[in-house]
């Protein structure tokens, strides 16, 4: 299946962009704050920034693979995510379920719009691809 992983390729096009992430590791959703308090490119890095599912590192550079694992294993680690980190304590376990399934059509979507081996960028509510040099 196509997955969003993180990549430093492409890192410094933007002077907006940073990389704390592992390279190649799966990435998920940031939690965003008031959009209209910011712009994309200030130093919140909520609208432009996805999460390492491992490292929990932050990346703006996300890169499209077509890995040979199963929904299950992204949905484990998603769902791990949510436990270490908290969250999972203050969610019904409906809750925890639904949100698990909308990250997943969310990410599953997101990666089906572009070729694996692509750079993409998230740019608010955009993904977009970035040009390799
Ligand atoms: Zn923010």
């Amino acid at each position: 299946m196509k997955v969003l992983v993180a990549t430093s390729e492409t890192q410094g096009q933007r002077g907006s962009d940073l990389f704390f992430a592992e390279e190649g590791e799966l990435v998920t959703f940031v939690p965003e704050c008031e959009h209209e308090l910011h712009d994309i490119d200030d130093s919140c890095g909520c609208m432009r920034t996805m999460i390492g599912l491992d490292t929990t590192g932050l990346t703006t550079t996300m890169k499209v693979l077509d890995l040979d694992m199963t929904r299950d294993v992204l949905e484990d680690k998603l769902r791990h995510r949510y436990e270490v980190s908290g969250w999972a304590a203050f969610m019904t376990t409906e809750a925890l379920d639904e949100q698990l399934e909308e990250d997943m059509r969310a990410l599953t979507e997101i990666a089906k719009q572009f070729s694996p081996g692509a750079v993409i960028e998230k740019r608010g509510d955009e993904f977009e691809v970035r040009e390799l040099h």
